[in-house]
C-alpha cells in the first residue's frame, strides 16, 4: 500500500542523479532507448553508427521517427553520442579527409535524431607537435561543422571533447589541451566530457583528497564547470599515470569507491549526467555497476 508520507518522501539523491548507460544499437537505434530504460537509466550514450568503420549505413526516416517517438516514451535525457573510433581530428596525413567526412556524417546524424551531445576523442598527434595537433583539430572540427552552425546552435547539440589517457601520442591527455582546443572553437557550441578512467590514467589522481581538489580547481580553471558538460564515470583497470585507456567495474579499480565518490558527489559536477562505460562482461554487470554507482552517492 502507498501511503500519503511514501507519496510525500522527497526524493533521495540516489534518485536525482542521472546515471546512463553506453547501449548497443544493432536491430536499429531506437532498441538503445528500450535496454536503456530496462535497466533504470535515466539518460543513456549510442553510437550513431558503426564505431569501428568508416563506412556508415544511413538512417532512414521511420528509424529516425521510432526513435524519437521511444525516447519520448522512454523520458531519457540527455541523449549522447559518442563518435567513431576511427575519427583522428588531429591526424595531417590521408585520414584528416576522411575523418571530416564522417564526423560531419556524425554531426548530421545527431541533429536527425535530436542529441544533445556528441563526445569525441580529440585525436593523436602521429609525429607532429601537440600545438600542430591541437590546431588540426579545432579546425577539422570546423570544417566538419561548416554550414551547420547556425542548426547546430538552434538546437543545443554540442560537440564535447572527451579528455583521454594519453595513450599513443593522443591529445587531450590534460585540462589545458582540451582547453585549448575549446578555446580555438568558440564559433561553436562545444564543452567537455570529462571520463574518470582517462584522466586517472594521465595523472588526476581522484585517490587523494588533496589531489583531487587540485584536480578539480585546475579543471575549473581552465576549462570551467560551465563546460564540463558529461561525465563519463568508470572506474580504471590501468594503473594511475599509466597512460592506458581501460575502463572497469565501478569500485573494483585502481580508482576504487572513495576517488569515484569524490567525482560524482562534487557539488558542481552532481547535477550532470553520469554515463557508465564499464565492461559488459556478463549479463548481471550493468546492474550490478549502476548500483554501485548510486552507492556511492551520498545522501
Ligand atoms: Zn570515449
Ligand atoms: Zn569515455
Amino acid at each position: 500500500m502507498v501511503t500519503e508520507s511514501m507519496k510525500m518522501r522527497k526524493k533521495s539523491r540516489g534518485e536525482e542523479v542521472r546515471l546512463g548507460l553506453h547501449t548497443g544499437i544493432a536491430g536499429g537505434i531506437d532498441r538503445s532507448i528500450r535496454e536503456a530504460a530496462a535497466k533504470g537509466c535515466r539518460t543513456w550514450q549510442i553510437f550513431s553508427r558503426n564505431p569501428r568503420g568508416w563506412a556508415a549505413r544511413p538512417l532512414g526516416d521511420d528509424e529516425i521517427a521510432r526513435f524519437r517517438e521511444a525516447r519520448d516514451e522512454a523520458g531519457l535525457d540527455p541523449c549522447v553520442i559518442h563518435a567513431c573510433y576511427l575519427i583522428n581530428l588531429a591526424a595531417s596525413d590521408e585520414v584528416r579527409a576522411k575523418s571530416i567526412a564522417a564526423f560531419r556524417d556524425e554531426l548530421e546524424r545527431g541533429l536527425a535524431i535530436g542529441a544533445d551531445f556528441l563526445v569525441v576523442h580529440p585525436g593523436s598527434a602521429r609525429g607532429a607537435s601537440v600545438d600542430e595537433a591541437i590546431e588540426n583539430c579545432a579546425r577539422a572540427i570546423g570544417e566538419a561543422a561548416a554550414g551547420l552552425e547556425e542548426a547546430l546552435w538552434r538546437s543545443g547539440f554540442h560537440i564535447l571533447i572527451e579528455n583521454t589517457a594519453g595513450q599513443g601520442g593522443q591529445i587531450g591527455r590534460s585540462f589545458s589541451e582540451v582547453r585549448d582546443i575549446l578555446e580555438l572553437s568558440r564559433d561553436l557550441p562545444t564543452g567537455m566530457c570529462l571520463d574518470t578512467a582517462h584522466s586517472f590514467a594521465a595523472g588526476y589522481d581522484w585517490r587523494d583528497a588533496g589531489a583531487a581538489a587540485t584536480a578539480f580547481s585546475e579543471l575549473d580553471r581552465l576549462v570551467g564547470f560551465e563546460r564540463v558538460r558529461v561525465i563519463h564515470f568508470n572506474d580504471s583497470k590501468s594503473a594511475f599515470e599509466s597512460r592506458v585507456d581501460r575502463h572497469w567495474h565501478i569500485g573494483h579499480g585502481e580508482i576504487g569507491a572513495d576517488g569515484l565518490a569524490r567525482v560524482i558527489n562534487h557539488p558542481k559536477l552532481c547535477h550532470l549526467p553520469f554515463i557508465l562505460e564499464t565492461p559488459q562482461d556478463d549479463p548481471g554487470a550493468d546492474p550490478r555497476n549502476l548500483q554501485a554507482a548510486r552507492d556511492l552517492i551520498d545522501q
